[in-house]
């Protein structure tokens, strides 16, 4: 019925800013943009998750996809959104495109979308979906998105939505003077610290810890776990 799935989502976003204040010591961000919100209000996330978790799917959790993969939780996917600060004429790469739910968000907020997924059959249904629900300004594209989009770069925006066991060099030099990458990278014990790399105009680069997250691991083109980068 359209009117409880209203609430749902009234329920979600209000779930989502309780969020963005409890954490807000950690992360200096105490609310998502409203044009953020608009958006996670448009996505459907129910078209993205499997059929038998669309009763979940305005939940402020994350939900397996198959192929032991998971579609992140929505304060997750909001706080990672925020951290990139998207125009409408940015330009941005995602690793890790799962469903397509990040990267439908992103292409509420910007220009053109480049989505790169390691598992083909992850990769096709997210295209199709995407497709599906009229999101012209995405390409997803299978293949090792530790190396980046070449083709595409510079970009305004990187974002990595798996657990990376160090930053894959390429995006950073993906990545315009002035570009945000966000990633996150295993922490010594447990689990990820969200890490906001950010590209100076002078080339340096600067990087800062935004938050304790649990994703599943980024992997190589082979789908096997890779050697730790040295
Ligand atoms: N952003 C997704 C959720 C990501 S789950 C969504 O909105 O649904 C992490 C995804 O990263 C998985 O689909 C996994 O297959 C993919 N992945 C892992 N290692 C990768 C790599 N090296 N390159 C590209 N994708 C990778």
């Amino acid at each position: 019925m359209a009117s409880s799935r209203r609430q749902e989502i009234d329920t979600l976003v209000a779930e989502v800013e309780r969020e963005f204040r409890e954490t807000a010591g950690s992360t200096g961000i105490s609310a998502p943009d409203a044009r953020l919100v608009d958006a996670l209000r448009r996505v459907p996330r129910d078209a993205f998750v499997p059929d038998d978790s669309a009763r979940f799917a305005w939940e402020n959790r994350a939900l397996p996809i198959g192929h032991d993969q998971t579609i992140s939780q929505p304060f997750v996917v909001a706080l990672m959104t925020q951290l990139l600060e998207l125009n409408p004429q940015s330009r941005v790469l995602e690793i890790g495109t799962g469903s397509g739910y990040q990267a439908a968000l992103l292409a509420e907020l910007a220009q053109e979308v480049f989505s790169v997924e390691v598992v083909p059959e992850l990769a096709r249904a997210a295209a199709e979906r995407l497709q599906r629900l009229g999101y012209r300004n995405v390409r997803v594209r299978a293949g090792d998105g530790r190396r980046g989009w070449p083709e595409a770069a510079p970009f305004d925006a990187v974002i990595v939505t798996a657990g990376a066991e160090s930053i894959p060099p390429a995006l950073i030099e993906q990545l315009k003077e002035g570009g945000r990458l966000v990633i996150p990278v295993d922490s010594r014990w447990f689990g990820q610290d969200l890490t906001l790399v950010t590209r100076g105009t002078d080339g340096t680069v600067h990087r800062r810890s935004i938050l304790a997250v649990i994703f599943v691991p980024l992997v190589g083109g082979d789908g096997g776990a890779l050697a730790p980068e040295s």
